[in-house]
């Protein structure tokens, strides 16, 4: 693995399941909610900007970990943010690969620049893709690691960015600004199958067996990119959601779920998880964790931009 054991220094936290479905919202799609703006700011504006980035700097030093249930009512509307930009997400340069790791399916790219993340929360740090994988379980209705206004989806894929600054993913993993981690929700439905996302269901069925890879199309990730270029998301600090559970996340939550067809989660509950192959990941979720005694998450709900240049 990546890491070693005695370099993590975990915080206790009780582990619960999190089973509350009765509130069902944001589950209809499929319009970005982006609300379109362009406003220059004043000079009381860029006073009030300075004083947010102040209060984000101390934001980003307090974290817990993940996932976590996230409510619209407890997070702070926050409108100081300058834009959330993925450059080169989609771009078709190069290729990609798209791994069976026994544990997840993971996209790589191999470009000789990688895609890269600026804006939202993350200051004036670049944070270049690492990678992007998957959680789901055997349930539709179960398989995503953040919970949303008390509704589980059926997936959640998480892409993985490491600050710039430092000199690899290794090196920012367990540094305070290191990652940042935007997490897409996938809704299964009864409907026909999401094109964009047939790329990846096609290749998946060729990664059955553990420690597989094939190669696939760059330009694979498009399924997330009206998601992704809307303004309404939600951050908080957190954790990685597997070990050793670094709290080094910066974590961009879009609400909205992605639909996919059941037929095109399904395809991933085949992927096997030991070289036997007698048994499969059906379930490669993290429960939802509480918050220590006495301290409260600070969830931001990034609400608009500070301005606007898209
Ligand atoms: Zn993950």
């Amino acid at each position: 693995m990546l890491f070693s054991s005695n370099t993590v220094e975990l915080l206790s936290c009780t582990m619960t399941g999190s089973n509350d479905t009765s509130s069902v919202t944001g589950t209809s799609k499929s319009k970005c909610v982006c609300d379109p703006e362009n406003e220059e700011p004043t000079g009381s504006q860029l006073l009030e900007d300075h004083e947010a980035r102040v209060l984000v700097d101390e934001w980003r030093l307090h974290k817990f970990q993940s996932p976590i249930e996230l409510s619209h009512d407890n997070a702070i509307d926050h409108d100081h943010f300058d834009p959330l930009v993925f450059h080169g997400h989609w771009d078709k340069i190069g290729e990609a690969t798209f791994e069976n790791t026994g544990k997840t399916a993971v996209i790589r790219f191999q470009r000789n620049e990688a895609p890269y993340l600026i804006g939202g929360p993350l200051h004036e740090d670049i944070y270049l893709f690492e990678q992007l994988h998957f959680h789901w379980s055997d349930d539709d209705n179960g398989g995503c690691e953040h919970i949303f206004e008390g509704k589980a989806y059926s997936m959640e894929a998480h892409a993985v960015h490491y600050n710039k600054k430092y000199k690899s993913f290794e090196e920012a993993a367990d540094k305070h600004d290191g990652l940042a981690v935007v997490g897409f929700f996938l809704e299964a439905t009864d409907n026909d199958d999401n094109p964009c996302f047939k790329k990846l269901t096609a290749a998946v069925q060729n990664i059955i067996k553990v420690n597989t890879k094939t190669t696939i199309a760059s330009d694979c990730l498009t399924w997330i990119k009206e998601e992704a270029q809307c303004k309404g998301y939600y951050t908080y600090q957190g954790s990685l959601t597997t070990e050793p559970y670094l709290e080094s996340v910066t974590w961009i939550l879009f609400k909205t779920p992605i639909h996919v067809s059941r037929q095109q989660v399904a395809h991933f509950r085949e992927l096997k998880s030991t070289p036997c192959e007698k048994v499969k990941i059906t379930n490669n979720v993290r429960p939802i964790q509480s918050p220590p005694p006495n301290k409260k998450i600070n969830i931001l709900y990034a609400r608009s931009h500070r301005k606007s240049d898209d």
